[in-house]
Order: structure tokens, then C-alpha cells, then sequence
């Protein structure tokens, strides 16, 4: 994977750069996810928050505060409503970047179902890759990052 990473939305109105590999891929099917995508979750690669630049326009954030209390913010075009980042209070440090934004995004690999507690039962499961009900745990994200480094 090279080490810049770039992609947008379907207009060509937003564009961004990552100047890191992410720290590791995941896809959450929290209601959040399934409405703000479409689908039944949300392929999200993360990154730590200074590592995310955007380079044309900014995303137009939706907030919404999630079961634990805290705000979710769901970045999208306000032109053509494509979903390109994904930020939390309750992990602080990290940007997420929608998956599909990403110019190529064929070399991404799933390390965890995230808010397995919602997914739809119409929705594919990896039977190999960790499953956790909700947010992992700090301790729990601490071995999510193992494990995408470990390939
Ligand atoms: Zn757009
Ligand atoms: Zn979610």
C-alpha cells in the first residue's frame, strides 16, 4: 500500500490526503452507520487525527450523539452526499475516512465487526474476523491496531 493516500467524494468536490497507513480497517453496522451509508454498516479506515488533511473543501458534518452520550460526526458533500469521514468524542484522536472514498481502496483488509448488536440479519459475517457487540474498549482497540499491523 503506498504510503499517501488520497481520495474524495463522487463529485470531485472534496478531496483528502492521509499522509499515514491507516491504523486499521473496520466495519461498524451501528444504526449511525447503516443510514449514513445506505447499506448494512459502515467501512471505516482509521487514522490519527493529524494524519488526515483535506486538500479541496472541508466535509459538511452531521452530529448526532450516540448511545453513550457522546457526538458522532458524519462528514459528507453537501453537493452530491457522499459519505467521506466519520469523526467521535469518544475516541478523540482518530479520523475516520469512509472506505469507498478512498481512490483505490482495494488493498484495505477488515480487522473487526464493530456494534455486531445491531447488524441487520440480512448482512454478511465474517466467520473468522473479531466481533464486538458495541465500541470496543481502549484495551480491546489496543489489540485491534495489533492485529492490523500483524500482515
Ligand atoms: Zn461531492
Ligand atoms: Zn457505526
Amino acid at each position: 500500500m503506498p504510503i499517501s493516500m488520497t481520495g474524495g467524494c463522487a463529485c470531485g468536490a472534496i478531496r483528502y490526503e492521509c499522509a499515514t497507513k491507516p491504523m486499521f480497517t473496520w466495519i461498524c453496522h451501528c444504526r449511525d452507520c447503516q443510514r449514513s451509508t445506505g447499506g448494512g454498516g459502515g467501512v471505516n479506515v482509521v487514522f490519527p487525527k493529524p494524519a488526515v488533511r483535506f486538500t479541496k473543501n472541508a466535509p459538511k458534518y452531521h452530529v448526532l450523539t450516540g448511545t453513550s452520550g457522546e457526538k458522532t460526526y458524519r462528514g459528507f458533500c453537501p453537493e452530491c452526499g457522499s459519505p467521506v469521514a466519520v469523526k467521535a468524542d469518544l475516541i478523540p484522536d482518530i479520523q475516520g475516512i469512509s472506505a469507498a472514498s478512498f481512490d483505490d481502496p482495494s488493498e484495505l483488509a477488515l480487522v473487526a465487526h464493530i456494534w455486531t448488536a445491531s447488524a441487520q440479519p440480512w448482512d454478511y459475517m465474517s466467520p473468522t474476523l473479531p466481533k464486538f457487540t458495541t465500541t470496543p474498549t481502549t484495551e480491546e482497540l489496543q489489540e485491534i491496531v495489533k492485529l492490523a499491523h500483524r500482515s
